[in-house]
């Protein structure tokens, strides 16, 4: 073997680490760079190269957290040496390549990324894109520093889009061009695109829809590797956010989206579902706010259609909404003549906490009114009663169902706390309803209704985690459960939609976002089963039916979804009653995400047939084999510059999703109440099951003791 070749090898390794700052040339001679052109001739394979250079410019062992530190220590010295073979070798396509390499690895360390990238490392890359043998060195490189880099790298790295589609279309056989190409536009052009401030300028400089098409093609071409996939899903998933005409405007776009709905990896069927509900938003429309008892009462005289009466009949039509609330309209109304004859407030307390849990608008704003005979208006009577409007009564019934005994039963309690939460609701006091709520759960945690305050009003999570619970609940009402139940859905869906759309790759959000969606999904079955078909958000509830039952159950499905039908058919009552009463068939986002999945579904799924089952082998082997990359590929560059053994540990090399399968997901899931969250406790005794707090685990108690002292 030549000299040279053997210097490098004993060099290279832990003996890197030993080399000091102090030993350091603060410039290379003339001589040293001489050698370097005449040693390097002997020395091949990126890797070698990158190590021999290490050596020969005697810098600190960069595969370490120590190497780092000197590194970062002594920046100037060091980089100034590397730019100098930099800049001296312009002709040298392996000493340029060689030390793109190590600046390459050095941006693995933030604070050197950013020196680096200020100091224009990233037009010093890209001139090596067109030199054939530093090509890919150069591709691997730019894709290591845009994978670790942060928001200020990346808008810096867009900018070189155009020369990446560029290689797309030059060299579409070469694999791993194409999935370095893709992979450095997914995180440049994606992180841009998913700022909250989007900067609009640039992103029309950026020509998105342009991006999408060619990184479209790149993911049906048959050498597409899963990384490639992979980033390309997530970059269709980023746009959703501000670019979301970009995806509409291209329809193969929005077939593959449909069609990656059908392929085997649950994470990438709920990223599309995602996707196709993000690109729903901007044009959609809000849910029918208020349903006004005048106005039903008319739908009511006016009678049902057939289809819809025969649903309401087979339900129950005393238990249907609508039922219900003209009841609670004129219960209401009963109650409170009744009181002005026996002035007895204990009994009008007690029907009005039946009426709040009974319907959403029961107890409404109202008066004992007359006719002034002389100003011929209508005026507010006082009727000798301590309220004058009706809602006034509620604290003043609470109270006295408060004093009713010297030691009142929980049943009084119970009843004056929901009196008063729903003053404040009335008076849109939703903080206070809220802590009040929350008092009123510490004295008895079994009452739905203070769940549900918190329900109506808390942030999203907090939201969540209450009507999770009070789902549980033993004290409650048909109204209350139908209600948490939607708000349920709707929150988890939202919540597990957003987390899928800003996962990074390799994280656990996949994991969290898949658990939010199979918790709305069971809350949307167990509303089938108890909700009446003119339950107020049944068109929403049921179009969230539908989306997430196709994300989650996949190929499963059949391409005509005749498994659906039952829920079609609730759609269809559901559209017709609301018609009926005389409210629009809102356009909302679930409705449109639905619709448009739907007209794309089966076609897709024909269309895309061959690259479904290609996705299904490429996400299959790469599970089973760990070989997530192009196999064999030339150089072990890659490898290296992924090579850090960091003492914290904490390094992210994997570049693609966890596998998500159902155990995953019920790590991520209250034991007792299916409350999705990352932030769970365990059992301290077994670890075996999790929960949302200590109130969930003493409940779930009775039931867990058993299978927890076995272990
Ligand atoms: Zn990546
Ligand atoms: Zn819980
Ligand atoms: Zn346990």
């Amino acid at each position: 073997m030549p000299g040279p070749r053997n210097r490098q090898k004993n060099r290279s390794g832990p003996s890197m680490s030993n080399a000091s700052p102090s030993a350091s040339a603060s410039s290379m001679s003339v001589a040293t760079i001489d050698s370097l052109v005449n040693e390097i001739d002997e020395v091949n394979g990126w890797k070698a190269i990158a190590t021999f250079l290490c050596t020969k410019l005697k810098l600190p062992d960069l595969s370490r957290r120590s190497g780092l530190k000197k590194m970062h220590a002594n920046f100037s010295e060091y980089n100034k040496k590397l730019n100098d073979a930099y800049t001296k070798n312009v002709g040298n396509e392996k000493i340029l390549g060689g030390i793109i390499g190590i600046w390459a690895k050095m941006s693995v360390d933030a604070v050197l990324r950013n020196r680096l990238v200020k100091d224009g490392l990233i037009t010093k890359i890209m001139p090596l894109m067109d030199l054939r043998s530093t090509r890919l060195v150069g591709l691997e490189a730019l894709a290591t520093v845009t994978h670790h880099g942060g928001l200020d790298v990346r808008i810096e790295i867009a900018k070189h889009t155009p020369t990446l589609l560029r290689l797309l279309e030059e060299f579409p056989d070469n694999a791993k061009i194409n999935e370095l190409a893709v992979t450095t536009v997914s995180h440049s052009v994606g992180s841009v695109v998913n700022e909250e401030h989007l900067d609009t300028a640039f992103v029309r400089t950026l020509e998105v829809s342009n991006v999408l098409r060619r990184v479209l093609e790149a993911m049906r071409r048959p050498n597409a590797t899963v990384i490639l996939v992979d980033h390309g899903i997530s970059l269709i998933t980023s746009c959703t956010r501000h670019c979301h005409q970009d995806i509409k405007s291209l329809p193969p776009l929005v077939s593959l989206l449909a069609a990656c709905l059908r392929v085997n990896d649950i994470s990438v069927r709920c990223s599309a579902l995602a996707s196709f509900i993000r690109i729903n938003l901007p044009n959609s429309e809000e849910e029918n706010r208020f349903f006004d008892p005048a106005v039903l009462m008319q739908a009511v005289k006016r009678r049902f259609p057939d289809g819809p009466l025969e649903s309401m009949v087979e339900y129950g039509l005393n238990n249907c909404e609508t039922t219900l609330l003209i009841k609670t309209t004129t219960d209401y109304q009963k109650a409170m003549m009744q009181c002005t004859q026996d002035r007895d407030m204990y009994t009008l307390g007690k029907t009005l906490a039946s009426l709040i849990t009974r319907t959403e608008f029961s107890v409404s704003e109202g008066g004992f009114q007359y006719v002034d005979e002389r100003t011929g208006r209508t005026e507010y009577a006082d009727v000798g009663l301590p309220f004058k409007m009706w809602t006034d009564s509620l604290p003043y019934c609470a109270k006295i169902l408060r004093q009713r005994n010297s030691s009142p039963r929980d049943l009084d309690l119970d009843d004056a706390d929901i009196l008063e939460i729903k003053f404040h609701i009335l008076r849109q006091r939703i903080p206070d309803a809220i802590a009040h709520a929350e008092k009123a759960i510490k004295r008895n945690p079994h009452v739905a209704y203070f769940y549900y305050a918190i329900g109506l009003g808390a942030d999203l999570p907090k939201a969540l985690r209450a009507v999770k619970k009070g789902l549980k609940a033993k004290q409650t009402t048909l109204f209350v459960k139908y209600y948490m139940l939607w708000r349920a859905i709707a929150v988890a869906g939202d919540m597990g939609v957003t987390n899928l759309a800003n996962v990074r790759e390799g994280a656990q959000e996949y994991s969290e976002g898949i658990a939010f969606l199979m918790s709305a999904l069971d809350d949307a079955k167990t509303f089938f089963e108890v909700a009446p078909p003119d339950a107020r958000h049944m068109a929403v509830i049921v179009n969230w039916f539908v989306v997430l039952t196709i994300a989650i159950k996949g190929p499963e499905l059949s391409l005509d979804l005749k498994e659906l039908a039952p829920a079609f058919k609730k759609l269809e009552t559901a559209r017709q009653i609301t018609e009926h009463i005389g409210f629009p068939y809102r356009k909302t986002q679930m409705r449109l995400s639905r619709e448009m999945i739907m007209r794309s579904y089966a076609k897709a799924a024909k269309d895309f047939d061959s690259t479904i089952t290609y996705y299904d082998t490429l996400y299959t082997s790469a599970y089973s084999k760990e070989e997530r990359s192009v196999a064999g590929a030339e150089d072990t560059l890659a490898a290296w510059l992924e090579d850090l053994a960091l003492e914290d540990g904490d390094h992210d090399t994997h570049c693609l999703h966890p596998r998500i399968n159902s155990n995953t997901v019920a790590l991520y899931r209250c034991t007792y109440c299916g409350n999705p969250s990352a932030a769970l406790r365990k059992c301290s005794q077994c670890g075996k099951v999790k929960y949302c707090d200590a109130a969930c685990q003493k409940l779930h108690w009775g039931e867990h003791k058993a299978t927890c002292k076995a272990t």
